[in-house]
């Protein structure tokens, strides 16, 4: 698979009213967010044809992720990619990204086989190893050290993602009383030489807080800047993160044509549980690139907000916020889809909508972007009720054990197959979980009761369903625990300056 005649992408911000010139994607990766607050996208989009597809078809997923993150990080090199995706997927349990029947018309896309069991591994196992590039690609003389606030599941892929990754170290901070005994066990018990792990006394927002102030504070940015060590952040807004899944919506495609399922060049649509808009943009870039994707369904729980955007052309955050069963698409902030309006209406129309909605809460896009999204998007969202029925109803009619996130997508592939019975494409529907992270909520979707500690529930559910519980879920409690005790919110720095020291 030769590099030659591609075209190298640039970088630019999705707010840039100025016309600066593109980074390199190493600068970009490096950076994470721009210096004027906007997102990274490329400045060319590569277009991938069948001739691809086919070339593909024939490699391994490691060999699928090299070729297509080429064209997009043009400034790595084919084996340093290629070498970065071998690593970073080595961990998984099996094929990274299975594609699995579960109808005449539908198809379950698995992105959960990674050390964590949810799908942010798919990115966090590769995303760290950029970054460590980027720093020597960039002349970067400093190490990074991540910081990141966790309501639970993010913390522990983006450990997983930086052990022992060079030049990097990384410093987790949890609420004491804001994530589940699993999630507190699956962080604490980390291992690595370059992880730290520390409760906040707090909520989440205590802890988020406490991470954005580190990040604003001239004196512990100078103090780490004196030992070669500069603060960034794991979190999803990172062009690093968002490359890699990509991937996966080719790879799904390739699957699904070489067992018979589609014929090449068929047209399908996709439906994606959604929280901060990063999964279903890799598709819509996936698209954009030449994918054979006709609709994109955004797929919400009971906060909706993408559903109401998608039907009204309206973001109004002014509402109230739910907790769910799919705790990780309880977002009122869908931070990536700063990166479709950018692609639909370019930076000046999109930092005047971004403006709006940090100053007033809310912004309404013209009917010109409402009509370029609709062709392409729609929005359907899942309560609690539609969401437990789907679990079951997957489980009782086609054999297939899913997770409350998964279920919301099923649910709202269903209706807008309701609503649409004319089309007759095949639907891809994402899978981001293992029923196993949710056994809780799975175990009562089916049985109607839970018990109230998750280990027992996932023994339980197992029991039931005569599915195994995944290994790096299992026997949590044997493991030792590495990281004890919790801090006040207003200690979190001296923490970091005496984790910058070792
Ligand atoms: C993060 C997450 C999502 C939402 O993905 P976004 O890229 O934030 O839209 C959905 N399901 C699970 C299980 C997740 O962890």
């Amino acid at each position: 698979m030769s590099r030659i005649n591609i075209q190298s992408v640039g970088y630019i911000s999705t707010r840039d009213t100025k016309g600066l010139s593109p980074i390199t994607s190493a600068e970009a990766i490096k950076r994470g967010i721009s210096p004027d607050g906007g997102l990274y996208m490329p400045d060319n989009m590569p277009r991938f044809g069948i001739t691809d597809l086919a070339r593909l078809t024939k490699t391994d997923y490691p060999g699928r992720a090299a070729y297509i993150l080429g064209r997009y990080l043009t400034d790595f090199t084919e084996e340093e990619l290629l070498s970065s995706a071998r690593a970073g997927y080595a961990g998984f349990d099996g094929a990274p990204a299975p594609v699995r029947e579960i109808s005449g018309r539908e198809s379950l896309l698995e992105l959960w086989h990674g050390p964590t069991c949810a799908f942010k591994d798919m990115a966090l196992q590769v995303m760290p190893r950029l970054l460590s590039m980027s720093l020597d690609k960039t002349g970067e003389k400093r190490d990074a050290l991540i910081l990141t606030a966790t309501s639970g599941d993010t913390g522990k892929a983006a450990l997983e993602g930086f052990r022992d990754v060079p030049r990097t170290k990384i410093m987790v901070f949890y609420p004491s009383h804001g994530v589940s005994a699993v999630q507190r066990l699956q962080m604490v018990t980390q291992e690595g030489g370059n992880v730290s792990v520390l409760g906040v006394d707090g909520n989440f927002d205590d802890a988020q807080t406490g991470v954005k102030r580190i990040f604003g504070d001239p004196s512990v940015i100078s103090a780490l800047g004196g030992r070669g060590i500069f603060l960034s952040s794991a979190n999803s807004i990172n062009w690093g993160r968002l490359a890699p899944q990509i991937v996966y919506y080719f790879s799904a495609y390739c699957d699904m044509a070489s067992e018979g399922r589609i014929k090449p060049g068929d047209e399908i649509d996709v439906c994606v549980p959604t929280g901060n808009f990063g999964d279903i943009f890799a598709a819509y870039i996936a698209k954009v690139s030449g994918l054979p994707i006709a609709k994109l369904i955004c797929a919400s729980n009971r906060n909706n907000i993408l559903t109401d955007f998608f039907g009204t052309g309206v973001y109004d955050r002014r509402r109230e916020f739910y907790t769910t069963s799919s705790p990780s698409m309880d977002i009122l902030i869908s931070s990536n889809l700063e990166r479709l309006l950018f692609s639909v209406c370019g930076a000046e129309e999109t930092a005047a909508y971004m403006k709006a909605l940090s100053e007033n809460g809310v912004y309404s896009v013209s009917q010109g972007v409402r009509d370029a999204l609709s062709d392409v998007f729609c929005g359907y969202c899942a309560s609690e009720e539609e969401c437990t029925a789907a679990i079951k109803h997957s489980w009782e009619n086609c054999g297939c054990l899913v997770d409350p996130h998964t279920a919301v997508a099923l649910a709202c592939a269903g209706k807008y197959r309701a609503d649409n019975p004319g089309v007759r494409r095949r639907m891809l529907v994402v899978s981001t979980a293992s029923p196993y992270k949710f056994a809780g909520s799975v175990l009562n979707a089916l049985t109607g009761s839970r018990p109230d500690d998750e280990t027992k529930a996932a023994a339980a559910l197992s029991e039931l369903t005569g599915t195994p519980v995944p290994a790096p879920l299992s026997g949590l409690e044997s493991k030792t625990v590495r990281f004890g005790g919790s801090v006040p919110p207003e200690k979190m720095a001296d923490e970091v300056l005496s984790f910058g020291k070792r």
